[in-house]
């Protein structure tokens, strides 16, 4: 069953889940995260708050993509031992979001590298402010800074497997990566997917929708019917599921786009609701009609 907090802190996104990190509390510290396998070497690990977690666990060691927030650490570490393979080697952050990174110096302090694309350094490294979301982050330690940074990917080859990182450029921040494994066909592809609503964009820090449009279309390039995708939060997903999820992207683009085009402002646009037909499916778990109305806005007002 879903407590009542937990299903406040879904509802209210990103942001508010930080904010209300403090009422919930007592619950992470119940809270148990289990290794679900999705393919091959390759598991997922969620903590249902912070965004998804992918291990490739083998005799080579682990390779973790992404970290949680940091009062995870413990929990995560729990499920990293589950499976047996030792301790983390390498972490791969997929962006410098809090829910994405906050347990980085716990692993960087059992010896893990962690590899991202150079904005996520650039941003953790100094304060930052999360647009729209009304929300600052604090700059992270010098301990949970990634210490191998790329500008275009970087390829791991362990436990039999190949890799792949690639930057995609102005989706979800300036610092987005999608993380590929190639052999089993899976991809981890942070948050430029949720698979549960609507995302959040970061597009005062150089995020846009029509970025994340595109890196949606190039995620899926990449997928056949077989591949399983992991999101940045919410459930594992096909190809077609991801193609779903784009289409109700441009749509929703299209729809903030023609109501700008009539002249309106925010405020307005929000009132008379243009994306009624997709706020059932997609507006009900992660950020709020309102909400992602205001960040596509702010995008295609910014341009
Ligand atoms: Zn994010």
């Amino acid at each position: 069953m879903m407590s009542c907090a937990l299903r406040a802190v879904l509802a209210l996104g990103l942001g508010a889940a930080v904010l209300l990190a403090a009422l919930a509390a007592q619950e992470p510290e119940r809270q148990e995260i289990r290794a679900e396998p999705v393919r091959g070497s390759v598991h997922l690990l969620a903590s249902g708050f912070g965004g998804n977690l992918a291990a490739c666990a083998g005799e080579d060691g682990v390779l973790l993509v992404d970290s949680d927030y940091a009062r995870f650490a413990g929990q995560i570490a729990a499920a990293v031992d589950s499976l047996g393979a030792g301790p983390v080697k390498i972490l791969v952050n997929t962006h410098w979001h809090p829910d994405h990174v906050g347990g980085n110096e716990s692993l960087a302090a059992a010896r893990a590298v962690i590899a991202a694309h150079e904005n996520v350094r650039k941003r953790m490294s100094c304060d930052q402010h999360l647009g729209v979301l009304e929300m600052d982050v604090p700059a992270a330690p010098a301990a949970a800074l990634p210490v191998v940074t790329f500008s275009e990917g970087v390829t791991f080859h362990l436990n039999g497997e190949e890799v792949r990182v690639q930057h995609v450029a102005g989706a979800h921040t300036d610092g987005d990566s999608i993380v590929r494994f190639l052999r089993v066909n899976v991809i981890h592809t942070g948050d430029i997917v949720f698979q549960d609503g609507y995302p959040f964009i970061d597009v005062m820090n150089g995020g846009s929708i029509d970025g994340m449009i595109a890196a949606v279309e190039a995620v899926a390039a990449l997928c056949d019917a077989e591949t399983r995708i992991i999101p940045g939060h919410g459930s594992v997903m096909s190809k077609a599921e991801l193609l779903d999820y784009g289409a109700m992207l441009r749509a929703f683009r299209e729809a903030i786009a023609a109501e700008m085009a009539a002249g309106r402002d925010l405020a307005a646009i929000q009132a008379r609701r243009p994306t009624a037909a997709l706020d059932e499916r997609w507006g009900k778990l992660s950020f709020s009609p309102e909400q992602f109305t205001e960040l596509v806005y702010r995008s295609l007002e910014g341009r």
